[in-house]
C-alpha cells in the first residue's frame, strides 16, 4: 500500500513510517520542508493528491512547547497547523480521481471535559467547553469527507492521549528533570493521566488504514488512542521515578504550571480525564504496552 502522511516527519510519524515500511508499505511524507520521500503542502495544493491507498494527518504545531508564550499568535498557529493541513488533505482526497481507501486523522482526548469521576468511551457525548475542546471540534469537523467520497473511503478519527515514547513527545521534556532527581507530581497528582505508548498509537493507525470491517459505514469511525490502564499523574510520576531509580520529591504546584504555560493549556497537565479505548479493544487490537510498567520499561530501559 502507498501511504501519504501529513506531518509524518514528527514523533508519531517517524514511528508510523517505520512500522509501515516494516510491513512492506511505501510512505510519502507531506512536510513544510521539501526532501527525499516528501512533498510539501504547496505541492499537495497545486499538484493534487499523489497516488496513494491510504492517507493520514499528523501535522500540528507542538502544544506543550515550554519556550512558546501562550498568546494569540501561538493559539492561531495551533489551530491553523491542524485545521489548514487537514482541510488541504480533505480537499485533495475529495478532488482526486482515485481517492485512497482510507483516511485517518489523529486528534486528542482534550474533547472530553476533565473530571475525576466521569469515564469516557468513544460513544460519550461531548460539547466544546474550552480552547482545546473547540480545537478538536473544528479539527474533526474539517476532517470529514464529503458524503460521495466517504462512500468509498474509510474515515477514521483517533483521539490520542499523551503519547509516550523514547524519542519525542512529552517524555523528551520530562526525562532530564526526572534523571536529575527533580521530578515530581504535577498539581495535586490525583488528576487522571490518559496516555498511550507511541508504538501502540502507530499500531492503531496502521490498523485503521486497512479495509473497514464494515464497508457500509460512511461516517467517521472514532477510536480512543489511549492505553486500557487508568493511571493518575501521581501513579505515572512514581512509576517513572521507579523505572529511572530516581526520587520524585518535587511536586510542581498547579499555580506554577498555570503561570508558566497559561491556564488554557495547563489543563492538559493539571487536569485530566478517564478515557477508555472501548471501541479500539472491540476491533481486536492487542496493546503491546497496556500498562505503565511495561511502557516505561521499554522507554527508559537500556
Ligand atoms: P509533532 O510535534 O512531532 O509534529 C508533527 C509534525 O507537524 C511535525 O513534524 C511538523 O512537520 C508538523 N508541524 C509542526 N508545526 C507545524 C506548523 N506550524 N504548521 C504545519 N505543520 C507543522 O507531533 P506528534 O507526532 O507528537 O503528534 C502527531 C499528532 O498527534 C499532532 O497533530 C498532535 O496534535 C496529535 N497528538 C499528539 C499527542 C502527543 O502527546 N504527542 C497527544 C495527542 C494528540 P514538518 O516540520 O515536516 O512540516
Amino acid at each position: 500500500m502507498r501511504v501519504l502522511i501529513g506531518g509524518g516527519s514528527g514523533f508519531v510519524g517517524r514511528e508510523l513510517t517505520q512500522l509501515l515500511r516494516r510491513k512492506g508499505h511505501e510512505v510519502t511524507i507531506i512536510s513544510r520542508q521539501p526532501g527525499p520521500g516528501r512533498i510539501t503542502w504547496a505541492d499537495l495544493e497545486c499538484g493534487g493528491l499523489p497516488p496513494c491507498e491510504g492517507a493520514v494527518n499528523l501535522a500540528g504545531e507542538i502544544l506543550l512547547n515550554p519556550f512558546r508564550r501562550w498568546n494569540e499568535s501561538y493559539k492561531k498557529e495551533l489551530f491553523s497547523s491542524r485545521i489548514d493541513t487537514t482541510r488541504s488533505l480533505v480537499q485533495a482526497i475529495a478532488s482526486s480521481s482515485s481517492p485512497p481507501k482510507s483516511w485517518v486523522l489523529v486528534t486528542g482526548v482534550a474533547c472530553y471535559k476533565p473530571s475525576r469521576t466521569a469515564e469516557y468511551s468513544e460513544e460519550s457525548e461531548w460539547t466544546p467547553y474550552d480552547f482545546l475542546s473547540k480545537l478538536v471540534k473544528e479539527w474533526e469537523g474539517t476532517g470529514r469527507l464529503p458524503e460521495n467520497v466517504a462512500q468509498n473511503t474509510r474515515q477514521v478519527i483517533i483521539r490520542a492521549g499523551v503519547v509516550l515514547g523514547r524519542n519525542g513527545g512529552a517524555m523528551k521534556q520530562m526525562l532530564t528533570p526526572f534523571w536529575l532527581g527533580l521530578g515530581g507530581t504535577l498539581g495535586s497528582g490525583q488528576q487522571p493521566f490518559p496516555w498511550i505508548h507511541v508504538a501502540d498509537l502507530a499500531g492503531i493507525i496502521a490498523r485503521s488504514l486497512e479495509p473497514s470491517p464494515d464497508p457500509t459505514i460512511s461516517a467517521p469511525e472514532i477510536y480512543n488512542g489511549v492505553a486500557p490502564a487508568h493511571n493518575t499523574n501521581y501513579e505515572f510520576t512514581k512509576a517513572l521515578g521507579q523505572a529511572l531509580q530516581r526520587p520524585t520529591l518535587f511536586p510542581v504546584p498547579g499555580i506554577v504550571i498555570r503561570a508558566l504555560l497559561g491556564a488554557e493549556r495547563a489543563v492538559v497537565l493539571t487536569e485530566g480525564q478517564w478515557v477508555t479505548p472501548k471501541k479500539t479493544l472491540e476491533t481486536g487490537y492487542k496493546f503491546q504496552y497496556p500498562d505503565l510498567g511495561s511502557a516505561l520499561q521499554e522507554i527508559v530501559g537500556s
